[in-house]
């Protein structure tokens, strides 16, 4: 069993918020995997690469690193700039490919290497760790998301029907792409966070994990 919390979820449920504060609490490392193929989409974008036509070859030029819970993209920290619509959607469609997802899967599986993690993501708990000590798949209504998302202040002048639908979209591709899409694992806790406070959602992620210790 690995030392790993798995939360898993679709965009804009609250995922990085609670996975941030729940990590605190437990004193955990916080790892969130979506910035790794947001550096990618924007490393693309960049260096002038069109995502549809990233070859294998672009990725061996690339050095990802988290240096103290910052992700340098070859020793430059892209900030906000990851969190754009444009470079989700970029993000998105880079991670329906294998040869990404094979890239960027020691990345991951080498940040348990130190002690107990809370990892964030789509596939942490089917593929990254089959064998997290606790997965939990957070997720929301496409309102609550989009009404979240706006709440947010990125800088761009998007309505809510618009934002509705890139999340909708993201969903689809991210729900129904060929590998690791994104699933509740068989044996991950639901948590629909719809109704819920942050503060409501990890008090009871936390009340869970102390209710029920692992050996590991
Ligand atoms: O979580 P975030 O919105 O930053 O993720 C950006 C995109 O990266 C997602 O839409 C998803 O396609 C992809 N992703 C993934 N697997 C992960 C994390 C993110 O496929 N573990």
């Amino acid at each position: 069993m690995s030392k790993v919390v798995a939360i898993d979820g679709p965009a804009g449920a609250g995922k990085s918020t609670v996975a941030k504060l729940l990590a605190a609490r437990c004193g955990f490392t916080y790892v969130n995997t979506g910035s790794l193929y947001r550096a990618i989409a924007w490393a693309a974008a960049k260096s002038g690469v069109d995502v549809k036509e990233l070859k294998e070859e672009f990725l061996s030029a690339l050095d990802l690193d988290y240096v103290d819970g910052v992700l340098l993209v070859n020793g430059v920290d892209p900030g906000s700039e990851l969190r754009t619509v444009s470079c989700a959607a970029g993000a998105s469609f880079v991670a329906t490919l294998p040869f990404v997802r094979k890239f960027l899967l020691p990345v991951q599986r080498n940040a348990a290497e130190k002690g107990w993690i809370v990892m964030e993501g789509r596939d942490i708990g089917s593929v990254i760790f089959p064998d997290a000590a606790y997965k939990f798949f957070v997720t929301a209504s496409v309102e609550e998301r989009a009404r979240r998302r706006m709440a947010q202040n990125v800088n761009e002048s998007l309505s809510f029907e618009e934002i509705k639908a890139a999340i909708a979209a993201r969903d689809h591709q991210d729900s129904h792409r060929a590998e690791a899409p994104l699933c509740q694992a068989a044996d991950a806790v639901l948590v629909d966070t719809s109704a819920l406070s942050i503060e409501q959602v990890v008090e009871q992620l936390h009340d869970y994990i102390v209710q029920n210790p692992r050996e590991c």
